[in-house]
């Protein structure tokens, strides 16, 4: 039985992150080790953290080789915020917005009882 051991094939010799390699069997019959690539992650919500649905995994180069349609999802906050916290943010606005106008209008039926 030949040896199992194999060997790096490149000068990186430690076994760290981005020397990471899988064990293959070549047409020859011989088994190798093949350098395997980072594994990319996804686009996280930046209010709750979850994974962003439409947008795949890559790593930072392959982001950059893709068009922009397929990093994106269009909708305001599309591709930076999850649909749940964008309708939260939506919501949010437009209580303000009416709280503000309540105030307004409060305001000014307070400024006609005092005439
Ligand atoms: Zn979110």
């Amino acid at each position: 039985m030949p040896s199992t051991r194999l060997t790096y094939r490149r000068r990186q010799p430690y076994n760290t992150v981005s020397n990471k390699v899988r064990i293959i069997r070549t047409p020859g019959g011989e088994h190798r080790y093949l350098n395997v690539k980072k594994k990319g992650s996804a686009p996280k919500c930046g209010d709750c953290g979850m994974k962003l649905s439409g947008i795949p995994a890559l790593r930072p180069r392959e982001y950059a080789q893709i068009s922009r349609p397929k990093k994106t999802v269009s909708r305001s906050y599309g591709g930076s915020r999850c649909a749940n916290c964008t309708k939260d943010r939506i919501v949010r606005a437009f209580l303000i917005e009416e709280q503000k106008i309540v105030k307004k209008v409060m305001r000014e039926a307070e400024k006609k009882a005092k005439r």
